[in-house]
């Protein structure tokens, strides 16, 4: 079976989030189980730089202008590399400028990646064609409209990592995309007057799937649909949209074998992890604290994420001794709110506004509890590599953080079932409770390990989920 991954994401080689994780992870197991699996990106320069040996396939004429199509191998995986310079060659962020503005031509930038998909569909590379194209989020999403305006020369999936990203744009533009104006309908890619990609995608794919179970349900109310609940309904009751849940890649994420932090250790020398909470805290200034745990977030700085909540609480854990560090960038309120109390609180706290993958690794490694309080949460990937870590989970329990975390209740406790803490609502006396319960089990070490022990002994591996989208492929082509 040819599957065919469209993103405009792949680790390491151009990473804003946990798209780019999945989409170096998921082709890879797929690989494993005889699934040739390959991936079609935008040539950004982190891309067209870091694959050697590239071939060129052809040259595709587009509504773009003439474009090479190449071909390479990346870690094993073969990546098709869209070369479009004036599009893709921009230093930085794949969707953005310095000062954090959209492009505005990023719907000819990702509208291509969907047209190039669908050219791949039709034949355009003589040695290879797709019986399925995946597309991911909404940058992919046109892939499914291209491929439903030719008929579907193979079928389409469409993945959700976080439906918060419409991929709006006017609808002006339909035209100058080269899509039937006709597609410009309600039954169709237009939403709220406007065009957008996502909306595009769950239209027209054959299946569309979202990154856990929960989430899968929670996106059919409109708290969290953000105005998707009536189609996605639809697809539901047609049996057309379902959820399955992210992994971890253990070939990156496994603490025995990390090269990036300061100490491996894995179950059995649990007492190691300790050195690396000792080398976080002397490579961030603040006094090592054996008795206390040291709390930590990695993550995007986002409404989203449910960090201005932490901010409120932060002063009174300050208060009470306790020390955090946090990692990320985005939202400068943000950004600037941890800045401001990691200079109230030099001996306790510390913020580094940064994206840096190896400091990423040190913080998950080195900390006792890693918090994740957002407002809704697609899967979250940071939760999982944290139990891998032995480092426990502090979870709003929504999307992939409720399917993935598993609360210390008494009976969870008695019975070893339990990876951390996990709290209702998106309030700072829900979070404040949570963190309170986390101090009072850090006092019984016992238990403590016990947590720890069951974390890490998770299954996360992709080879389940990889195998759940190879029997959803097998639905759609076989069964129609
Ligand atoms: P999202 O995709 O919504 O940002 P996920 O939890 O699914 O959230 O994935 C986030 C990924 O990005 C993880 O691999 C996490 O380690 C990484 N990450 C987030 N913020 C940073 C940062 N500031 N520096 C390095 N890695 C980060």
């Amino acid at each position: 079976m040819n599957i065919l991954h469209v993103c405009s994401e792949f680790f390491p080689l151009m990473k804003t989030g946990g798209l780019a994780d999945v989409m170096a992870a998921l082709p890879a197991a797929q690989r494993h189980l005889n699934i040739d699996a390959r991936i079609l990106l935008p040539g950004f320069p982190g891309i067209i730089k870091q694959v050697p040996n590239k071939q060129k396939v052809t040259e595709i004429n587009s509504f773009a202008g003439k474009v090479t199509l190449y071909y390479g191998i990346y870690d094993t995986i073969p990546l098709y590399i869209i070369d479009a310079p004036n599009l893709y060659d921009r230093p930085g962020s794949p969707y953005h400028d310095q000062n954090k503005n959209s492009y505005n031509d990023n719907h000819i930038r990702f509208a291509l990646l969907g047209y190039v998909a669908c050219e791949l569909a039709k034949g355009c590379d003589s040695f290879w064609k797709p019986d399925i194209v995946h597309a991911h989020d909404w940058h992919a999403g046109l892939s499914c409209a291209y491929l439903a305006a030719n008929n579907y020369p193979a079928k389409c999936v469409f993945t959700i990592h976080n439906i918060a990203f419409p991929g709006m744009f006017s609808p002006h533009h339909i035209r100058e995309l080269w899509l039937p104006e006709s597609f410009y309908n309600i039954e169709g890619l237009e939403f709220y007057g406007q065009i957008s990609f996502l909306k595009a995608a769950l239209y027209y794919a054959n299946h569309s799937t979202t990154v856990s179970p929960t989430y899968a349900q929670e996106v059919l109310n409109p708290r969290y649909s953000h105005g998707f609940d009536g189609i996605l309904q639809r697809r539901y009751q047609e049996h057309r949209f379902s959820g399955i849940l992210n992994r971890v890649d253990e070939n990156v994420w496994a603490p025995d074998k990390d090269p990036m932090i300061a100490q491996p250790y894995s179950v059995r020398n649990l007492r190691d992890k300790m050195h690396n909470k000792q080398a976080l805290q002397q490579e961030l200034g603040l006094p090592f604290s054996p008795d206390s745990p040291l709390f930590t977030i990695v993550s995007r700085m986002s409404y989203q994420k449910g960090l201005d909540m932490v901010l409120q609480i932060l002063p009174r854990m300050m208060d009470a001794g306790l020390q955090f560090v946090i990692l990320g960038q985005g939202d400068p309120h943000l950004e600037h709110g941890f800045s401001q109390l990691a200079y109230k609180y030099p001996h306790n706290m510390k913020a580094i506004i940064g994206y840096t993958e190896p400091q990423s690794h040190r913080f998950i490694a080195g900390a006792d509890i890693l918090m994740v309080p957002s407002r809704f949460e697609p899967c979250g990937l940071t939760q999982l590599y944290a139990q891998k870590y032995g480092t426990l989970p502090l979870v709003r329990r929504t999307g992939g953080l409720a399917d993935t975390v598993i609360d210390c209740s008494l009976e969870a406790i008695a019975t070893n079932q339990a990876t951390g803490f996990v709290f209702n609502d998106s309030t700072t006396h829900d979070l404040s409770n949570a963190i309170h319960r986390s101090l009072i089990l850090w006092k019984t070490q016992k238990k403590w390990r016990q947590l720890q022990k069951s974390a890490m002994a998770q299954d996360f591996s992709w080879n389940t989920t990889a195998l759940s989208y190879v029997s959803l492929y097998n639905e759609i082509l076989y069964k129609g």
